[in-house]
């Protein structure tokens, strides 16, 4: 079928990546990846050809010359895979300017979806799931991200941040000051991997809990909302009750 897939790749372990996902990249006419050495690995362990296929490489930031030959691709009616380097395309990766000019060309775009770093953690980290809000990276500067933070404290959801090992510690600490140090909070690292673990702790106790570990690999690092927004949600709850309430009588 010709389109654009979006193809879920894994975050860790190799095998977290669907059959489908492996039927899309055997089959798909053009395929593209953010990383083409990575996905030819990938492609490697589980024994799928080329055959005379290339992989082009596309970020977003690759420009529109790399995205117009996969417009024309798709224009000439083929079937074009796309795959960031790890997990979802457009999580935090590149793939949202192609789905936009995809999607303004018309064509078709659907996805063979895989695992992503923030959904993982959210289910491993005993914090709220009803709602939440994915954050992606903060400002590397630290008044940037204190900015950035006072901005999300407000959010009536759990808080799904990405953060690189070498900042965890200084992003912690803003987290404590600018959200409140009581709110409870998960770092996770390497998940599905060898290493993988969960630290949960208030805001306030992490910063002891993480001096204990080696702080190297990915990480993910979540947090409850705050008792006001945990008040909007309760309200909003009982605003919904009601309106159910009156809508039924
Ligand atoms: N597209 C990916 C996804 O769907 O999750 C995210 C790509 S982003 C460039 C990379 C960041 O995702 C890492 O710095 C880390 O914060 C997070 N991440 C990716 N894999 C992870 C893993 N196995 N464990 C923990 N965090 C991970």
């Amino acid at each position: 079928e010709p389109g654009l897939y979006l193809v879920g790749t894994p975050i860790g372990s190799a095998r977290d990546i669907t059959l489908r996902a492996l039927d899309v990249l055997a089959s798909a006419e053009v395929i593209a990846a953010e990383d083409t050495r990575s996905l030819r690995h990938l492609l490697t362990i589980h024994g799928i050809a080329l055959n005379g296929r290339r992989i082009l490489s596309y970020h977003d930031h690759s420009g529109a010359r790399s995205r117009d030959q996969l417009l024309e691709a798709l224009a000439e009616g083929r079937s074009v895979a796309y795959a960031s380097e790890a997990g979802m395309p457009l999580i935090a990766d590149p793939g949202y300017d192609l789905v936009r000019a995809v999607i303004a060309a018309g064509h078709p775009v659907t996805a063979a979806p895989g695992p992503t770093a923030a959904v993982t953690a959210l289910a491993l980290a005993g914090l709220p799931t009803d709602a939440f809000f994915f954050a992606g990276f903060l400002p590397p500067a630290r008044a940037a991200r204190r900015s950035r933070l006072k901005r999300l404290a407000e959010v009536p959801g759990t808080l799904v941040f990405y953060e690189s090992p070498r900042r965890l510690r200084a992003s912690i600490a803003d987290m404590a000051e600018v959200l409140g140090a009581g709110r409870d909070a998960a770092v996770c690292r390497e998940l599905t991997k060898k290493f993988e673990e969960v630290l949960r702790a208030r805001l306030a106790d992490l910063p002891d809990l993480v001096a204990g570990t080696t702080l190297r690999g990915e990480i993910v690092i979540l947090v409850d909302r705050g008792q006001e927004a945990e008040m909007d949600t309760i309200v909003l709850k009982r605003e919904l009750t009601e309106a159910r309430q009156t809508l039924s009588l």
